[in-house]
């Protein structure tokens, strides 16, 4: 029923993908297609949710989950200025039907603590 997507591959390890973050939650990587100085896709690692559309009163506390990290993540490196992004469906851009956070900013990452 659940398709397995690119980014449950990169999960498991079968796809490499450049990390620059993980803990028990979320898995943080480089987008391979960056349309900012640093492009960084955020996914959940505990629940797997298709897309926004898809989001139930048991599930909506992993977009906002996902937007914390993303906080903490731009105070570690210091920027002060980025855009958060979900797209949503087909027509809303949506190609990876596996909850991400886009995070875009014009600042560059400063080296990532382990
Ligand atoms: P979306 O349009 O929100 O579904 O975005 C999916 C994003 O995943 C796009 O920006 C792609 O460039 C990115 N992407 C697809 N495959 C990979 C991959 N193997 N590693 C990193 N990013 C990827």
């Amino acid at each position: 029923m659940t398709e397995r997507t690119i980014f449950h591959r990169i999960l498991d390890g079968e796809i490499p993908a450049e990390k620059v973050y993980e803990d028990d939650e979320v898995l943080v990587f480089k987008d391979i297609h960056p349309k900012a100085p640093t492009h960084l896709l955020f996914i959940p690692k505990k629940e797997f949710v298709p897309s926004i559309a898809d989001l139930t009163e048991e599930t909506l506390h992993v977009p906002a989950m996902l937007i914390y990290k993303a906080k903490q993540l731009a105070d570690r490196h210091g920027i002060d200025g980025y855009q958060l992004r979900f797209h949503v469906g087909h027509s809303g851009g949506q190609e990876v039907f596996y909850l991400h956070l886009h995070f875009l900013s014009q600042q560059s990452l400063e080296e990532e603590e382990s």
